[in-house]
């Protein structure tokens, strides 16, 4: 490695968040990748009843937020496919499968997986997994810092490599942690998580994983993490909400 390209890696981590996009970036980002998910995939209309539940549970969950939660701009949308998945776009759109949807039987499960989502929206996992990846660049390539190098990705850019994206074990705990509190916050209850982490495990079974499972397999850490979490909560749990669509 020369040392220009060293001098300029280290003078870059000085300042800890230029290689991160900034929160405007991500939100720009994401809706136009939305806009492009809407366009390859078929996304049902506002008035099919499965697109209705998940944006009544997306608010009902974002309600609880403070005022000063801010600025991201949260969409929800459901894509007919038999895929079991869900995502979550940088900035704040959603997005679920029908194959997914079909799975559940409570409004609770739907509400942990939206949960754990936002909270990849919320804490920028997918900003901090990219800054991690330029910081990377800088130190192979030396890629130029300047002239504005930075802001080159595009939608299709994010696309191409989001559907394969791998959040980090971290990340994937504080979305488990966090969403668990927010399902909490919301009035949800948290067995929805524990019967979300159990049908997915079933559902995986000789398959691709869904997201939640993918980056690491449930070796019973996160039906056991939710558990516990039950067992502390001082509060007491509404009933499970069963769908009926
Ligand atoms: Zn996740």
């Amino acid at each position: 490695m020369s040392a220009v390209v060293l001098s300029v890696a280290l003078s870059a981590s000085a300042s800890a968040d230029m290689f991160k996009p900034s929160k405007a970036e991500q939100m720009k980002l994401g809706k136009q990748a939305a806009a492009e998910v809407r366009k390859k995939e078929k996304v049902l209309p506002d008035s099919d009843p499965r697109v209705q539940l998940v944006k009544r549970v997306g608010r009902r969950i974002l309600s609880t937020f403070s005022e000063k939660e801010q600025p991201w701009e949260y969409s929800f949308d459901v894509i007919e496919s038999k895929e079991v998945n869900a995502f979550a776009l940088p900035g704040g759109p959603v997005f679920f499968y029908t194959g997914l949807l079909e799975k559940f039987k409570y409004e609770d499960e739907l509400a942990a997986v939206m949960a754990h989502e936002i909270t990849h929206v919320r804490r920028e996992h997918w900003a901090y997994s990219q800054r991690d990846a330029n910081k990377a660049n800088v130190l192979l390539l030396g890629l130029s810092l300047f002239g504005g190098r930075r802001d080159v990705l595009s939608a299709t850019d994010l696309l191409a490599t989001f559907y394969s994206l791998k959040y980090s074990r971290q990340h994937e705990n504080q979305a488990d942690s966090m969403g668990f509190d927010m399902l909490v916050a919301a009035n949800y209850n948290p067995d929805g998580m524990v019967l979300l982490f159990e049908t997915l495990k079933q559902s995986s079974k000789g398959g691709k994983p869904p997201e939640f499972l993918s980056s690491h397999p449930d070796d019973g850490n996160r039906i056991r993490n939710a558990k516990t979490k039950i067992e502390k909560s001082p509060k007491e749990f509404p009933a499970l909400t069963k769908i009926n669509l």
